[in-house]
């Protein structure tokens, strides 16, 4: 979950996610970016967080967080498979 310019990553969370998920949380904040903080905090945020609940990764708004990661990270990136699809 991401609140800019906050990336609240859960300890636990991480260590099974790895890095990634600190690229997933760029992506968010990219979201950010694309999309100022009105529509952030008041569309993107919320979706996230439900999708978080459900555990659905192909939530839209999800996996639109991947592909801005992965466009910025390049051949660094770690987004793609079953946790951060690209599509
Ligand atoms: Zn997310």
């Amino acid at each position: 979950m991401v609140v800019p310019p906050f990336v609240f990553v859960a300890r636990d969370y991480r260590e099974f996610y790895g890095e990634a998920i600190l690229q997933h949380g760029y992506g968010h904040y990219l979201q950010f970016r694309k999309y100022g903080a009105w529509k952030y905090y008041f569309s993107i945020a919320p979706k996230s967080i439900l999708a978080a609940l459900r555990k659905d990764d192909y939530d839209p708004v999800e996996v639109e967080a991947n592909q801005l990661a992965h466009a910025y990270f390049g051949e660094a990136s770690l987004m793609g498979g079953r946790y951060f699809p690209l599509r």
